[in-house]
């Protein structure tokens, strides 16, 4: 064995997953010039064994790939369209044979911004060759060590290819090397244990398989429902303890995914952590599903015992970065996973611009970008807090689903549209005024329990529907108008107008969720009273800030090409051809 010396990087990724490969594609997109080199054991052709999580995306992943990555065509063209996610709970829980035996909320139309579940190992097998087209250097190789030198000092990494040993140099080091947590174990920096994760405990077993009769799911016919596919969607099931996804995940080979996350406080990991065990679980408790997957080729299972982590530092000022599963993971329910590593690759981008400009903010925005993103993974991991609890419940989970899905619309959605969550200034707001919110939906948790506990049902709540609260609202409805008028530059998109909306509606679902579980004396307990008024004194103080964001964008146009082709179009005059 001998060690070669190779040249200097200004970024070295660490893995080419989904998270590595779509943080060398940003780089190269967004710094011209920039010197990347990318690591992995696997080549393309590699990739094709080596199966992957369907990547099932909501808005913010799918916005990230199609327009920051330039990737709508390839993804059309390759990948699986989403129609939103749908929700499924037994009417009784030892009748589960077909789909009819449930209560469900449908997406009921095509949400108005596309989502998308991609086939992970194709995605991966194609950025990988785009990236090296693109200027990018390869190793396949594996990382056996890092050097993580404090500040600006050069880093080395340590790489075994074959029989040799290579030394690379590198400016800055991105850990997305998933589970291996190369930069994590190095540095002291994950937090597994539940108590780090509000209680969460949870683990996962999964299957892929191949050609299934989906008739077993749906027919496909439902002309007074809905006007988009309800197997193209996320579909979400339900039972004590547990919940099961079916993702389709490849458009060639008709697979789809089919997974349980099951709290091990209900289902312990011997009960569920073989193919066996799993099918005779769905056999048990969810038949059709069972059904469904007996239907079609078995193509691989696997099971992971813990899902989630998180990191304490997510950029460091000594020039690393975690990213992806290297980072943190949560409970899939929301597809939080995308979400973050699109909000990380986002903000790590833009820090290495900074640095390699040697601009003087660059370490200000380091800080208040990992702050940002510590925080996102604190917040995607407290929407399963009780959980276990509360899963098989299908009245309590709907008003669940439907306070979460009001912030993820009504918030995080329009951070990401208007890159809110790269301008440092906003970044301290949000953070001053999370806690406050989070305090109200953990006490909104309390609550769900206790009516659990007492067996109660205050109805189905669906997302999708504009007729259960007041003025036409729905949670996945834009309260802004970013996507008519594309206001897609960054803090074009009045983040200001949702949050208000969303407190608002939100106090107004705290009232109501009240008087339907706990009556009069609900509505007036003094600590019910209080954030209800904290609620809407939130949406009083947002619809202030909002006054002043007007009045200083008021000459701002909301798209400048669009304002620059006006412009140009005075000139038009119509030339007849003849
Ligand atoms: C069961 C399950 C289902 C999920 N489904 C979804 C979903 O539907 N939607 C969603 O948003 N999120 C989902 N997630 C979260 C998901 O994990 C992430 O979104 C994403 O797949 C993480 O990708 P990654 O690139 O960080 O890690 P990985 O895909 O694990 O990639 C790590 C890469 O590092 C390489 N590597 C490892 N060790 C070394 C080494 N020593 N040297 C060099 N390279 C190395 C590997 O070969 C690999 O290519 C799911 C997670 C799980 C567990």
């Amino acid at each position: 064995m001998h060690s070669t010396q190779l040249p200097e990087y200004d970024v070295i990724v660490l893995g080419t997953g989904f998270a590595g490969n779509c943080q060398v594609r940003h780089l190269l997109l967004k710094i011209p010039g920039i010197r990347v080199a990318l690591i992995d054991p696997c080549l393309e052709e590699d990739l094709e064994e080596n199966f992957k999580p369907g990547e099932s995306m909501i808005e913010i992943g799918t916005l990230f790939l199609c327009k920051e990555l330039g990737l709508y065509d390839y993804v059309v063209e390759n990948h699986l369209p989403r129609a939103g996610s749908n929700f499924h709970w037994p009417k009784d829980p030892t009748q589960t044979q077909t789909t009819d035996d449930h209560y469900h909320i449908w997406c009921n139309r095509q949400p108005e911004l596309d989502s998308t579940q991609i086939n992970s190992a194709r995605f991966e097998q194609d950025l990988l060759r785009m990236n090296k087209e693109m200027g990018a250097g390869f190793f396949k190789g594996r990382i056996v060590d890092v050097d993580l030198t404090p500040g600006d000092v050069l880093k080395t990494v340590y790489v075994q290819l074959g029989n040799e040993k290579i030394t690379l140099k590198t400016k800055h080091i991105i850990d997305s090397a998933g589970r291996q947590f190369i930069v994590g174990h190095k540095t002291n920096n994950l937090l597994f244990e539940p108590e780090n994760h509000d209680g969460v405990n949870a683990g996962s077993a999964w299957v892929y398989v191949k050609n299934v009769d989906r008739d077993l799911f749906h027919n496909g016919y439902d002309p007074y429902g809905a006007t988009c596919s309800h197997y193209y969607a996320t579909n979400h099931w339900f039972g004590y303890g547990h919940w099961l996804w079916i993702i389709p995940t490849d458009k060639y080979t008709q697979e789809i995914s089919i997974g349980v996350i099951h709290h091990h406080d209900v289902i312990p990991t011997s009960d569920i952590n073989t193919q066996e065990k799993f099918y005779a679980f769905l056999k048990a408790n969810h038949t059709n599903l069972y059904n469904l997957v007996c239907s079609g080729e078995n193509v691989k299972f696997y099971y992971l015992p813990s899902i989630t982590h998180t990191s304490k530092v997510m950029f460091s000022p000594d020039n690393w970065y975690v990213l992806g599963d290297a980072a943190c993971c949560f409970d899939i329910f929301y597809a939080s996973g995308t979400t973050m590593i699109s909000f990380s690759i986002e903000s790590i981008t833009e820090i290495i611009r900074a640095k390699l400009a040697g601009e003087v903010d660059a370490e200000e925005k380091r800080s208040a970008y990992n702050n940002f993103c510590v925080a996102y993974a604190r917040q995607a991991n407290h929407l399963m807090k009780h959980r276990a609890q509360q899963l098989g419940h299908a009245s309590v989970m709907s008003w669940r689903i439907y306070l979460e899905q009001m912030w993820i619309f009504g918030l995080t959605l329009p951070i990401y549209v208007g890159k809110w969550f790269l301008d440092p200034q906003y970044i301290r707001a949000y953070l001053n005024q999370a806690p406050s919110v989070q305090r109200v939906i953990s006490d909104v948790y309390e609550e769900l329990n206790k009516l659990v506990d007492k067996g109660v049902n205050i109805g189905l709540m669906d997302i999708y529907r504009a007729d259960q609260l007041f003025g036409d609202y729905t949670p996945v409805k834009p309260q802004d108008d970013y996507l008519e008028n594309a206001k897609f530059e960054p803090k074009h998109c009045n983040v200001f107008a949702s949050l208000k909306q969303t407190y608002f509606y939100t106090a107004i679902l705290y009232i109501l969720l009240q008087w339907k579980g706990f009556g009069f004396l609900g509505v007036l307990a003094p600590r019910h009273l209080y954030n209800f008024f904290s609620l809407l004194k939130g949406a009083l103080e947002t619809a202030a800030r909002e006054r002043v964001y007007l009045q200083q964008t008021k000459h701002i146009p909301t798209n400048t090409e669009v304002a620059k082709m006006r412009q140009e179009f005075k000139n038009y005059r119509y030339q007849s051809q003849f």
